[in-house]
């Protein structure tokens, strides 16, 4: 990990999302070597992105985190329960666990194929287009988890200081929870059809009301499924763009075409650094 950090790694990706103000009083997260042991720690701020980059080769981070703003910076020794936050992006994560109920392609929980994949994609593509149309954000960077999901970091300024009531009410906004209700906008209501069912809503409405309303009710299992307390918790560690996911060593990226992406067009650390899997056999990440 010392040799990607130190030879591959890029700070854009991390920046992109956060950008430079207040960059030192950011708090961070990792999964580092304590001997044979891995550990999680938090707490932890950088005057400058360089000094964060050095502390990721020094420890050859298993895994990196990114959180929330704070006065004074965290350090270890102090930990956020006792300063001011200062603010957050809001942000999304999508995972497909959870769509295993309608996930027909026979696999199982844990794992990610061509078959079940469009569903992220359709419901990224909602909240893509609710962020921008109904909420006028466009500062909005999608990233992939690094395994089977997507997180949507919404970086305009005016995100930073939303507090976890504004979160939540943009989330089932986004995905709410009654759905069969009609006080879902008929905007709203038209996005699915254009991008979940592939279809023009006021033309099925003209031609067949029956139909729509079936329609819905198989549109709306698709909706966007977003964790809601990875959206509210205003304190809560996202995994770094730019950095290795532990469990896959695949590189969480940033997506530029959400349509087209797909969980293997992510390198992982192994190719990026061109070196054989199987020499490390004996000690994979897992
Ligand atoms: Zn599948």
């Amino acid at each position: 990990m010392s040799e990607y950090y130190s030879r591959k790694f890029s700070l854009h990706p991390l920046l992109q999302v956060i950008g430079t103000k207040g960059f030192g009083n950011r708090e961070f997260g990792f999964i580092v070597w304590e001997g044979e042991e891995e550990k999680f720690v938090r707490n932890y701020s950088f005057k400058t992105p360089i000094d964060l980059k050095e502390f990721m080769i020094e420890h050859g981070v298993k895994a990196a985190y990114v959180g929330a703003m704070y006065d004074p910076p965290p350090t270890p020794k102090t930990s956020i329960t006792k300063l001011t936050w200062l603010g957050r992006e809001l942000v999304f994560d999508l995972d497909l666990t959870d769509y295993d109920d309608i996930r027909t392609c026979g696999k199982g929980k844990d794992h990610v194929c061509r078959n079940c994949w469009p569903l992220i994609v359709d419901a990224a593509l909602v909240i893509d287009e609710t962020l921008r149309e109904d909420f006028g954000f466009s500062k909005i960077t999608w990233v992939f988890s690094g395994r089977r999901g997507l997180h949507a970091w919404v970086s305009d300024a005016v995100t930073l200081r939303f507090d976890e009531e504004v979160r939540d009410a943009i989330a089932s906004y986004i995905s709410p929870d009654n759905p069969l209700e009609e006080t879902i906008p008929l905007s709203y209501q038209r996005r699915i059809f254009k991008i979940i069912v592939k279809k023009d809503f006021s033309e099925l409405m003209k031609q067949d009301k029956k139909i729509a309303r079936e329609l819905w009710r198989e549109a709306i299992k698709k909706l966007p499924r977003i964790d809601k307390k990875v959206t509210m918790d205003t304190v809560r560690l996202l995994r770094m763009p730019g950095s290795i996911h532990d469990a896959t060593g695949k590189l969480v990226m940033i997506v530029k075409d959400i349509q087209s992406f797909y969980p293997d067009d992510a390198p992982t650390v192994w190719e990026i650094l061109g070196i054989e899997r199987r020499i490390f056999k004996n000690c994979e990440m897992r």
